[in-house]
């Protein structure tokens, strides 16, 4: 409970922090100074009055000398009154200049004090009329002006309430006796009003002062961040018109900010997004991060704008208020990533995931309304040459090409994609018959045989195309899919450059190459493979030189598959690579047992020469079976040097130099073989079959056959004829020149077991062989090689 106190009832509660007693001062000051004029008014009235009345009686004298009085405090308020008038308005004041106040009213009470004391007593009782009413007058009034400033008004009250009580004493009856105790409570109760509006005053000014000063603290807020961060205000009316225009937002929008005042908002924005913020805005709802395109100066930006509605104080709604940030590097971002998820970056075609979506949604209108598409796969033949001969940037201006020209072939409903490397795909709407898409995989053929300026050279290409026809070929987009990637296996085995489109059968062909493939890699792990040897003879001693390792795969006792059945699903699959490795392993390993003049040829196939283990794999079965590495022989064929051209030299150059030879196998079956005689110097070519067997009838194989040879010789390089299976193809490679050769007449390919492990194999000896295996049942497995 509040405990009472004198001092707070009559004065008011001194509730002042001293930081802000300096400024009280100054607002009481203030307050009393803006009352002067009407006080001093006040007290010239009643002095006129009164020596109005009481001119003609013995008091002037006293009249005079208190108008006097009265007259220069009047001017000394009036004149602290005027300088306040012209100078800016006190903030600060100190206690002694409020002290000045109270010495002034202190000074005014007291003059009218004694006036009205001595009035009394000329009186002498008889007409207490005029100092009554003076008294009573002086004291509400002076109640009233320096109700600021209690203690200056307790002390003119109380002079005022003392000359009345004199007056009255002095006069002495009990009438006027009995007012002085009345004058005392009036008095006193005065004092309290006062007391109690100096209170409220400065309760008053105090709240004033805070809410200013909060004002102060927003405002400064708002001004450090406009100038610090990257965001902006705005504030609208109702109308949402801009209001109070900040000099960020005029910065933003790029406009004097005098001409943007009372302009509509929205003028800035544009779009779908500008229609929500419209809405928004409509509905008068507060809301975050909304973005939105702007058009500032023609260009294209985009906001991000956050706002609430502006309400006054009876809730009425009054406009909005918000921030804006300028987000267009993160939407820009934001879009490059939602493009790179759609779109192929090199080429602009849509990409993998995004066709894939696209080729489901068509499947899923085909299940709808029946409508059929075709669905062709593109692979380039030739890109992983040009990408490695040509470089990179030569690759990727190639694909670039592809694009253009398949945007060039295709509709505008069609639609084109890039899988990934150089595979393309084009979905090709509105088909109405196969006819159409026929025409399409056509166009897309010739226009890729078009030659392209790559690194300022005349480049041919050439692309394969593999074409389904939905719901035809397939009714669900993986279906459709492989169906189409089958086709495409079908043309690059139709010798590339062409098209096809998927029939059941490849269907059933893949299935089945998937089946030898599981089958292969049981057989490889299960022991299944076995290598055959076939002898290479040298014709001038009739003496076997070596033999060519060839690889079988006994399936079961009588059923043996040849390597033609084989070997490319290995190399399609990889699986060569482990199946090589088996292959040196063992040839080496049996040559080994082998007399030691006698070589062994081991057939690489390209997948096998790129992979990098191949070396180890040689080099340690030379270790493991201390194998001269002379007595080796790599066969490779023309492919190799076609693919990968670095890579393979680099790797036929590790195996010379380990002491290996190197014969190049298949001669005259490839495209420009003299070439590859050139690009590595090779220590033996073996001449292809099918020269042989026509060289009887033909004289352009034997023209051929004879050039060789003498280019051969020119190199000096040994030749060996494959194929030999009659005495008069040996007479004839003999008259041109041949040395060794191999074939049927020779000998079959004898499993590694029947070789005799000491001595030479006689040519008797090899007949003999093939004979115990013609009554053993398993020559007809050799004849099939023929
Ligand atoms: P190639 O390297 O040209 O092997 C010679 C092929 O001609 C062998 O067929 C052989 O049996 C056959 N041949 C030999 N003399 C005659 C003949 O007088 N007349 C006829 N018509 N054919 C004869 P094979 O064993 O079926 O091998 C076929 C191909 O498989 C080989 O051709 C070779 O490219 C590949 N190959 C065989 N073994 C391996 C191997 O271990 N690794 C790799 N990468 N390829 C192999
Ligand atoms: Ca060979
Ligand atoms: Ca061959």
């Amino acid at each position: 409970m509040k405990t009472f106190s004198f001092k707070t009832y009559f004065l008011g509660h001194e509730d002042v922090p001293e930081e802000k007693r300096s400024w009280i001062n100054a607002e009481q000051y203030n307050a009393y100074l803006s009352m002067a004029p009407i006080g001093t008014f006040c007290m010239v009235l009643a002095g006129v009055v009164l020596c109005a009345v009481y001119w003609q009686s013995s008091l002037w004298p006293l009249l005079f000398s208190w108008a006097y009085t009265s007259a220069v405090l009047a001017y000394v308020v009036l004149r602290e009154w005027s300088k306040s008038r012209q100078s800016t308005r006190v903030t600060s004041c100190t206690d002694a200049k409020a002290r000045k106040v109270t010495f002034w009213s202190a000074g005014v009470g007291t003059v009218w004090g004694l006036l009205i004391a001595l009035l009394m007593m000329e009186q002498g009782g008889n007409s207490m009329t005029m100092p009554g009413s003076i008294a009573v007058g002086m004291l509400s009034s002076g109640a009233f002006l320096l109700a600021m400033i209690p203690l200056a008004a307790l002390i003119y009250m109380a002079a005022i309430v003392v000359g009345f009580s004199i007056g009255a004493a002095l006069i002495g009856d009990s009438a006027m006796l009995s007012t002085i105790p009345l004058m005392l409570v009036y008095g006193a109760m005065l004092q309290r009003y006062v007391g109690w509006t100096y209170s409220n005053f400065v309760k008053q000014r105090l709240d004033r002062r805070q809410l200013e000063e909060s004002g102060e603290v927003i405002s400064l807020l708002l001004h450090d961040f406009e100038t610090h961060s990257s965001d902006w205000l705005w504030e609208t009316d109702k109308q949402i018109q801009l209001n109070r225009v900040s000099l960020r937002f005029a910065e933003a929008v790029k406009r004097p900010r005098e001409t943007l005042e009372n302009e509509p908002f929205l003028q800035f924005f544009e779009g779908e997004t500008s229609e929500r913020l419209a809405e928004m805005l409509k509905n008068r709802r507060s809301f975050r991060d909304h973005v939105v395109s702007a058009r500032i100066g023609g260009e294209i930006r985009w906001w991000s704008i956050s706002a609430r509605p502006r309400l006054d104080d009876e809730g009425e709604f009054i406009g909005f208020r918000g921030v804006c940030s300028d987000v267009t590097q993160a939407q820009a971002a934001e879009r490059k990533i939602a493009y790179m998820a759609h779109f192929d970056t090199l080429t602009g075609l849509h990409n993998r995931a995004h066709f894939s979506a696209e080729l489901e949604k068509s499947v899923e209108r085909l299940r709808l309304d029946g409508k059929g598409f075709a669905l062709h796969c593109i692979d380039l033949d030739n890109f992983k040459t040009i990408n490695d001969t040509l470089g990179h940037p030569a690759g990727d201006a190639l694909l670039r090409t592809v694009a253009e020209r398949l945007n060039q072939c295709c509709g505008d409903s069609d639609l084109i994609g890039r899988m990934g490397g150089d595979e393309f795909v084009v979905l090709q709407k509105c088909v109405d018959s196969n006819s159409d898409a026929e025409l399409l995989a056509d166009f897309i053929v010739d226009s890729l045989l078009e030659p392209v300026t790559l690194e300022g050279q005349r480049t041919l290409v050439s692309g394969s195309v593999g074409s389904a026809i939905a719901p035809k070929d397939g009714e669900t987009a993986a279906q459709l899919l492989k169906h189409a990637d089958l086709a495409l296996y079908a043309a690059k085995q139709a010798g590339r450059g062409c098209n096809r489109f998927f029939e059941p059968f490849m269907d059933e062909d893949a299935r089945r190459r998937t089946q030898m493939e599981a089958d292969l890699r049981h057989a490889l792990y299960e022991d299944e493979l076995e290598l055959h040897f076939q002898p290479l003879m040298e014709v001038a001693t009739g003496r076997i030189k070596g033999y060519e390792s060839l690889l079988r795969w006994r399936r079961s006792e009588n059923d043996v598959i040849l390597p033609s059945e084989f070997i490319e699903i290995a190399e399609d699959t990889g699986l060569i690579v482990p199946l090589g490795e088996w292959v040196i392993r063992t040839a080496i390993a049996e040559a080994a047992t082998w007399p030691d003049e006698v070589t062994v040829a081991i057939n690489l196939s390209p997948t096998q020469m790129t992979n990098p283990s191949l070396i180890s794999t040689v080099v340690s079965a030379l270790a493991t079976h201390s194998l001269d590495p002379a007595r080796v022989e790599f066969e490779i064929t023309e492919s190799v040097l076609l693919e990968e051209t670095e890579t393979n030299l680099k790797t036929l150059h590790t195996l010379r130099n380990l002491g290996a030879k190197i014969a190049l196998d298949d001669f005259g079956t490839g495209f420009s073989s003299l070439n590859y005689l050139r690009a590595f110097p090779f220590d033996k070519i073996k001449i292809d079959k099918c020269f042989i067997c026509e060289i009887q009838e033909r004289k352009d194989c034997r023209a051929i056959i004879s050039a060789v040879m003498s280019l051969a010789k020119d190199l000096g390089m040994r030749t060996t004829a494959e194929g030999i299976e009659n005495q008069e193809q040996v007479d004839i490679l003999q008259a041109e020149g041949c040395t060794e050769m191999q074939g049927f007449l020779f000998s079959q390919p004898i499993p590694g077991r029947l070789l005799p492990k000491k001595g030479m194999l006689t040519k008797e000896g090899a007949r003999n062989i093939s004979e115990e295996l013609a009554q053993k049942g398993e020559l007809h497995l050799l004849k099939r090689t023929a």
